[in-house]
């Protein structure tokens, strides 16, 4: 059984309980990071992961909200002994900007600093990322202001499968990707370009005919955030829920 912890559920601004978007897919062995929020070895440890097993970062994008943590993340590592190489995916432009961020904060100096490799993501739908023992990542471009991409990830123990939208306006590669998952993971910034509102997001959901549709990236300073889920519930016949940061979702 594979288990994703979300670290963060808001949108771009955080609060007191709720850090930027960014979760956590654990297998028996390893575990991969998805997005960077600010506090990863805080929340980390919070989830009771232990960062060593983390064999790298997959960056769906490089708004401020999704990589932020990044630097923190790799000084974490470095400062607690890490040794094996260390992954980051993104598409060409967010490898672009993560290593000038670095190179900006004098990386380059860290004694015995652990390799960090790159690999590009196929700008190409259902691109098959990576190909582990126990799961199986997709990623498709969605639609977003900057280069943005959704993710698939399937396990190949229960069969079962989980979506993650990213950030992106409501897109049919969306739906197309989802297609079938016990899951899907879905932004609800509400009605601003390259977003989505709770009902587009039921919407999306019932499109692509999965069994639950899990909020995130919504605004924690909303009055109401129950209408979020609510009104998400009317345009999708499953089980509707919003996101919280350390909630665990089993697939
Ligand atoms: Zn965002
Ligand atoms: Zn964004």
């Amino acid at each position: 059984m594979l288990k994703l912890t979300i670290l963060g559920s808001a949108a771009a601004v955080a609060d007191a309980h709720h850090e930027n978007t960014y979760m956590v897919l654990q297998s028996s062995q390893t575990s991969l990071l998805i997005d960077c929020g600010g506090s990863p070895m805080a929340r980390l440890d919070q989830a009771d992961i232990d960062p060593e097993t983390l064999d790298g970062l997959l960056v769906t994008h490089h708004h401020p909200d999704h990589i932020c943590g990044t630097p923190v993340l790799l000084l974490g590592l470095w400062l607690t002994g890490r040794e094996r190489p260390f992954t980051i995916y993104g598409s060409r432009r967010t490898l672009q900007v993560i290593p000038k961020m670095m190179q900006l904060m004098e990386w380059q100096v860290w004694p015995d600093m652990y390799p960090v490799t790159y690999r590009e993501i196929p700008w190409e739908e259902k691109a098959l990322l990576i190909d582990h023992d126990e799961y199986a990542v997709y990623t498709s471009p969605v639609q977003h202001l900057v280069p943005t991409v959704g993710l698939r990830i399937d396990s190949k123990k229960t069969g079962k499968a989980l979506t993650y939208s990213s950030d992106t306006r409501p897109c049919e590669a969306v739906v197309r990707l989802a297609r079938g998952s016990d899951i899907l993971i879905h932004e609800s910034t509400g009605p601003f370009p390259g977003h989505s509102t709770p009902v587009q997001a039921g919407e999306i959901a019932q499109r692509a005919g999965v069994k639950r549709l899990v909020l995130i990236h919504y605004p924690v300073f909303a009055e109401d955030l129950d209408a979020w889920r609510s009104v998400a519930a009317t345009a999708f016949d499953g089980l509707v829920e919003l996101a919280e940061d350390l909630k665990v979702l089993e697939f």
